[in-house]
């Protein structure tokens, strides 16, 4: 039986995600807008540290941490209720500081050991704490991140180095690493070993921003996302206890591999800025008048309405879809319907942004309306968390024939 109805429980969850957003989120955004503006402010993180102290207590970053280690135990598909919710005030918010850390943990749920999810899981839940996953390098490791090529000298080149009871870690992560300076702790991917293939050579650590010899360089600047702080990692003779690395050596690649829920609760967040797109030129299209008629009377406006519904709708579907594949059997989901659903709901953000903007004519392109900020963090999509193309093509191996 299939059914769509929200239970009492998630329309909760979403009420109180919405009014989150509201009354945090989007103030938030809008405050930092401004002050950017003004040339007051770059960084974000002084305007985003309360709200993320208020989503910690209202439990949304340990939503999916089993409740035997602090978390709240819910399943993917609440997430993505929640996250949408967030996504619609503002993407980069919703994405780096509620998406990531809603799911980073899990990587501690798949591939720990049980006294690391008893020691680490309720660290992290017991306090506001900012995760980081620090794994692209430049010009090494974007795409080929997880390339299956046998070649040892593929991909990633920060290495681990055993050292007794620790191991030594040293490299460079790219400028995108999300968290990165705000961080309280990074999961940072590294080879264990040079001369077998990526697949099999890299490790996980779970890593205090306090280790010494942790760099983070200065705030990447996008052009959108401005609520998002990103930046690259130096990783300088950092000495990190064998007790840190999560799953046994050489399995970093599979534990990561088989956690769809980032690039599905990112693509929820997408869902809610195509949702906030149609809303906000819906609103408007009723209000403005030309040619002495409301401008949703014009059918070429109304066509593009209904075309925005039609889009953050099915993208919800897909999300929703992968949310419940997901909670099913992860690593089924992480094939086909996770990439999907990111592909889709970016690709109807972007399309809304789009329209939006030009249901506002001239107004959608100042700063006094959201749409032109809606579409360049709408683009950033195709690049996060792998971009469109790789996505797509990491799908054709597992096509289903019907
Ligand atoms: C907002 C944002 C957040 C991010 N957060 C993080 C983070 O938290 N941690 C982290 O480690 N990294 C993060 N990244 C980095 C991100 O994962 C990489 O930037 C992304 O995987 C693309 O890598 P690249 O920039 O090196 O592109 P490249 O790999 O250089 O790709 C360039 C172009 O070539 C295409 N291409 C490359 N290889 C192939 C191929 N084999 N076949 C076909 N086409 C190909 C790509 O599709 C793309 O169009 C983030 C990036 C962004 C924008």
């Amino acid at each position: 039986m299939i059914d769509f109805a929200l239970t009492e429980e998630q329309q909760l969850l979403q009420r109180t995600a919405r009014e989150f957003a509201c009354a945090e989120i989007a103030p938030a955004a809008a405050r930092l807008m401004k002050a950017r503006e003004k040339g007051t402010a770059q960084e974000p993180w002084p305007f985003c540290a309360d709200l993320f102290h208020k989503g910690w207590d209202l439990g949304f970053t340990r939503l999916l941490v089993p409740e035997a280690f602090g978390g709240v135990g819910a399943r993917m598909i609440d997430a993505v209720i929640l996250l949408e919710e967030l996504g619609a005030a503002d993407v980069a918010v919703a994405a780096d500081l509620f998406a990531l850390n809603m799911t980073v943990p899990l990587i501690i749920m798949a591939g720990g050991n049980l006294a690391q999810q008893k020691e680490f899981l309720p660290l992290i839940c017991s306090r506001p704490t900012v995760l980081s996953g620090a794994l692209s390098e430049p010009n090494v490791a974007g795409s080929e991140l997880f390339t299956q090529d046998p070649n040892p000298k593929m991909g990633i080149k920060t290495f681990a180095r055993r050292d007794g009871e620790s191991y030594v870690l040293n490299g460079q992560k790219s400028a995108f690493v999300t968290n990165c300076g705000i961080a309280d702790q990074y999961f940072i991917l590294a080879r264990t070993s040079l001369d077998r293939p990526l697949w099999e050579s890299i490790s996980v650590f779970f890593v205090p921003a306090t280790a010494p010899g942790l760099q983070p360089g200065t705030r990447t600047r996008m052009a959108g996302w401005h609520m998002g702080h990103h930046a690259e990692l130096i990783i300088d003779e950092v000495r990190v206890a064998a007790a840190r690395r999560i799953g046994e050596e050489g399995h970093g690649a599979k534990i990561m591999g088989a956690l769809p829920q980032m690039g599905i609760g990112l693509a929820a967040t997408f869902v809610g800025l195509a949702r906030a797109a149609y809303e906000y030129a819906l609103d408007y299209a009723k209000k403005r008048m030309s040619m002495g008629v409301p401008i949703i009377q014009h059918q070429a406006v109304a066509l593009k309405l209904a075309d925005m519904y039609c889009d953050y709708h099915a993208a919800r579907l897909a999300v929703w879809d992968a949310a419940i594949a997901c909670d099913a059997d992860p690593m089924a989901a992480a094939t086909v319907k996770a990439p999907m659903s990111k592909t889709l709901s970016v690709d109807a953000a972007i399309r809304n942004a789009e329209r939006a903007l030009q249901i506002l004519g001239a107004y959608g392109v100042t700063d006094e309306f959201p749409t032109s900020r809606w579409l360049n963090d709408a683009w950033i999509g195709y690049s996060c968390d792998f971009t469109r193309d790789m996505l797509r093509l990491g799908m054709t191996a597992f096509l289903p024939s019907n």
